[in-house]
């Protein structure tokens, strides 16, 4: 075949923890003993209660289409826990369920963007914020996120970055890959520049139930933020259901039939038993999520001791989410090939840090949704790994 691909397709990029995770199996595929903590998931299983409500969905013939925008139990649902952790009165009606949280990105920028805009997104940020930008033709401009900042959006920076051309924001507080968090005046800042420039907001709130030391606060909640912000948030981290995909929007009414025609074009539906799961895991016992967000407290709390103590390491403490983001620049390697090399000579499955933006560089993402055993068993390696670099 001579005739060319669209060219679109040449200008979407990547997530770097599938492409690790294929190479550490490939190491263990030959008798390797590797210790991931490349992906982001968490290695509690799915509540039982959950499982069961969807093994017997299945049983019942949960089987068929079901309404594009979601069961009307489940919109009830997220926008009955969206309104209490969020403090705002969410109409079911706004609520849009996708099959994961990705999709909702894809589809806020596909229904919001084109050539010519501008999106100010976080850098390091989730890489498909930006991969999903330039599809749509629009520039991504990215807002550096600083460890000496506490890895926050500056507002002030945000506001030095804004042009005529800026259409949207897109904010991710707990934040992927560093674990910044916005504080309250972050908030109030953001939503005013929000509103005097017009912007939409895209909030991705997929770690909010995983934020360790304040409070978690949306800027949703902000004066007059619900008619620009699309909240999205979702199953995978919370509960524990990165498989099953299932996530979703809450979005200003105008947006709500868009998002439906873009989810009619392409998976027509999310499943119902993944559905009906989802209702029983947002109504039923919380305290699976709240012993996750213990655990992930206390493994903070073990990462960052262990990589201070590591020369050339230095680790700013994560608000929220599993993740801890090191810089390991004073060891002398670049951070991809310090990954690389941690991976072939260590056996430990990480994340470089420039995969997730220019500002990443210098840094690793290491997951903490490992065991204990694993995190300090990689501790141990890591520290052995650096001694080996200046003893050469
Ligand atoms: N947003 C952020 C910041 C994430 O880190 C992830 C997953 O890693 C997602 C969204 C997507 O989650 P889902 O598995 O629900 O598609």
């Amino acid at each position: 075949m001579t005739r060319p691909l669209a060219e679109r397709v040449g200008r979407l990029g990547t997530e770097s923890a599938f492409e690790v995770l294929r190479r550490a199996r490939a190491l263990e595929a030959e008798g390797r003993d590797v210790i991931h903590l490349e992906i982001g998931q968490p290695d509690a299983p799915t509540p039982g209660p959950v499982v069961e409500v969807a093994v017997e969905a299945l049983r019942g013939g949960a089987h068929g289409y079901v309404p594009t925008l979601g069961l009307p139990e489940l919109r009830a649902a997220v926008a009955a826990d969206a309104s209490a952790r969020r403090g705002i009165e969410v109409d079911p009606a706004d609520v849009v369920i996708c099959p994961g949280g990705k999709p909702v990105m894809s589809f806020v920028f596909l229904a919001l963007v084109e050539p010519g805009d501008e999106v100010l997104l976080p850098d390091p940020g989730f890489p498909i914020y930006r991969s999903m930008v330039e599809f749509c033709g629009a520039t991504a401009v990215g807002v550096p996120l600083r460890a000496a900042n506490g890895f926050r959006a500056d507002p002030d920076e945000v506001a030095s970055l804004v042009t005529e051309r800026t259409k949207l924001l897109v904010l991710n507080s707990p934040n992927n890959p560093t674990g910044g968090v916005s504080t309250d005046d972050d908030l109030a800042a953001l939503a005013a520049l929000a509103r005097d420039h017009d912007l939409w907001v895209l909030s991705d709130e997929i770690y909010s139930r995983l934020q360790f030391d304040a409070p978690f606060r949306s800027i949703v909640a902000e004066e007059a933020m619900a008619e620009r912000t699309v909240l999205l948030d979702g199953h995978s981290k919370t509960y524990a259901m990165t498989g099953w995909r299932l996530g979703h929007a809450v979005a200003p009414a105008v947006l709500v039939p868009h998002l439906e025609r873009l989810l009619v074009n392409t998976v027509s539906c999310t499943p119902p038993f993944t559905q009906l799961a989802g209702v029983e895991a947002l109504t039923g016992d919380q305290s699976p999520t709240e012993r996750m967000l213990a655990t992930y407290r206390r493994r903070r709390d073990l990462v960052v001791d262990g990589l201070s103590g590591i020369d050339g390491i230095t680790c700013h403490p994560p608000g929220g989410a599993f993740y801890a983001f090191p810089d390991i620049t004073g060891t002398g390697l670049d951070d991809v090939t310090f990954a690389d090399r941690l991976l072939a000579d260590a056996g430990v499955a990480t994340l470089a840090g420039s995969g997730f933006g220019p500002h990443g560089a210098g840094h690793l993402r290491l997951s903490l949704a490992a065991s204990d055993a694993d995190l300090t068993e990689a501790l141990d390696r890591l520290a052995a790994f650096v001694a080996g670099l200046s003893a050469h």
